[in-house]
């Protein structure tokens, strides 16, 4: 069986004329003999009546909060709308769908609810629908644990069940289908001169999905990276051919392939001695915060949460007797490419071009795969375009295309 898993994201199914593409796209496929499967995420954004937010607040508009079991089970419900809309728009095209539920389709997760992690897959009901001749249309970022409860997989969750399917089904290629041409050098809505790289390897894709380019979950990467399914994002709107990503060679055609961008981090700073780096980071661990840009020197240790965790992170901290001062509104910028491994002077040439952009570096980390540097969030967009620029990503490979 030649089959494609197309998973659309909440971009994709905004409005009539949308749809009409979506529909397009998979009766085309179907047409060329594939096997299709379908994931939909939920429809649109922010004030769409059906979206995942606008579900949230309803659940929160009594006052007090949504516990997380109720908030998953109607998080759950916006893809389900999606898939079952979906199965009506794709049978007015003459093909037959079979809508499903993550759990309908197999997809075991543990009871992290909001996080959870899949388990298991048992793909024998989508692989039925398929034998008898349907598309199944499976509702994208929920499972079910093994006790039944819904749980959802985290924001971007409906990449991962797309991946997880393609690789338990042996699906020839998983394509995300979203509202830009495909992976770019960087965010298009920071740099409009950002390219489409039309091919690299599944640890690049990792290193700038993990550093935060948002459009493929970095699970989702795994996944399909474990089971060796070619992966390939590309516009749901045109016939650009989009990013392909595969085992391939590792790209060495240049040191950086993308720059990427964190918003809304805080950064930490404690006292103390080196010794006590276990406690530090034990206690956070504790409370469920988890940390990253960690620098540790003999007098202090200096690290980044999320946001809206510098509060927490910092009470804890006192808590167990450690004076921690936090710098909240920063931002991580990272170069990634998998060419920069044993290319000496990579980071000098990032903070070269930092500084003549005259943003200042709070701290700086890097892996063989990426340098990453804080800056002010007020400095975020700037410091992207400069570094953008300074290693030429607006002229090399790839097309210049602008969506
Ligand atoms: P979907 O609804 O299809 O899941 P997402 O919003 O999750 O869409 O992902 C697509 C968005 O990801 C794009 O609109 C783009 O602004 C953003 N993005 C961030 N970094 C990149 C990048 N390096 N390449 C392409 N898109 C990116
Ligand atoms: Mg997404």
């Amino acid at each position: 069986m030649r089959l494609r898993v197309l998973k659309f994201g909440g971009t994709s199914l905004h409005g009539r004329q949308n749809w009409e593409r979506v529909v397009r796209r998979v009766t085309s496929y179907a047409r060329r003999d594939h096997s299709i499967l379908v994931v939909v995420s939920a429809m649109g954004r922010n004030e769409s009546p059906y979206a995942t937010d606008t579900l949230i607040r309803l659940a929160d508009s009594f006052g007090d909060p949504t516990p997380l079991r109720e908030l998953d089970l109607i998080m759950s419900c916006g893809e389900l709308i999606s898939a079952v809309a979906m199965t009506g728009a794709l049978r007015a095209a003459g093909l037959q769908a079979t809508a499903l539920t993550g759990g309908q389709a197999g997809i075991l997760t543990g009871d992290r609810f909001g996080e959870a992690r899949i388990i298991r897959i048992d793909p024998s009901e989508p692989l039925r629908i398929l034998r008898r001749g349907h598309v199944p249309v499976v509702a994208g970022f929920q499972g079910v644990t093994e006790e039944g409860e819904i749980t959802t997989l985290g924001r971007g969750g409906s990449d991962i069940t797309a991946a997880a399917l393609g690789v338990a089904l042996g699906a020839e290629m998983v394509e995300i289908c979203t509202d830009v041409n495909g992976i770019k050098t960087a965010d298009p809505r920071l740099v409009s001169e950002a390219r489409t790289i039309d091919d690299m390897s599944y640890e690049e894709m990792f290193q700038l999905a993990q550093q935060g380019a948002q459009v493929v979950h970095p699970r989702a990467c795994q996944i399909v990276m474990a089971g060796n399914v070619p992966l390939r994002v590309r516009s749901t709107f045109n016939d650009h051919p989009g990013t392909t990503v595969t085992e391939g060679r590792l790209n060495h055609r240049r040191p950086v392939t993308g720059v990427t961008h964190v918003a809304d981090l805080a950064q930490i700073r404690v006292n103390g001695e080196q010794d006590e780096t276990q406690g530090v980071f034990g206690i956070l661990a504790d409370s469920d915060i988890s940390v990253d840009l960690i620098n540790a020197s003999p007098d202090e240790i200096a690290f980044v949460v999320d946001g809206d965790l510098l509060e927490p992170a910092q009470r804890a901290l006192e808590e167990a007797g450690y004076c921690a001062r936090g710098r909240s509104g920063c931002a991580k910028v990272s170069v990634v490419g998998a060419g920069m491994r044993g290319v000496p002077g990579v980071m000098a040439q990032v903070v070269r071009a930092l500084k003549d952009a005259d943003v200042d570096i709070l701290q700086t980390c890097d892996s063989h795969l990426s340098i990453n540097c804080l800056v002010p969030g007020d400095d975020m967009a700037r410091t992207v375009r400069a570094l953008h620029s300074h290693f030429e990503l607006d002229r090399m490979g790839g097309t210049g295309d602008e969506q």
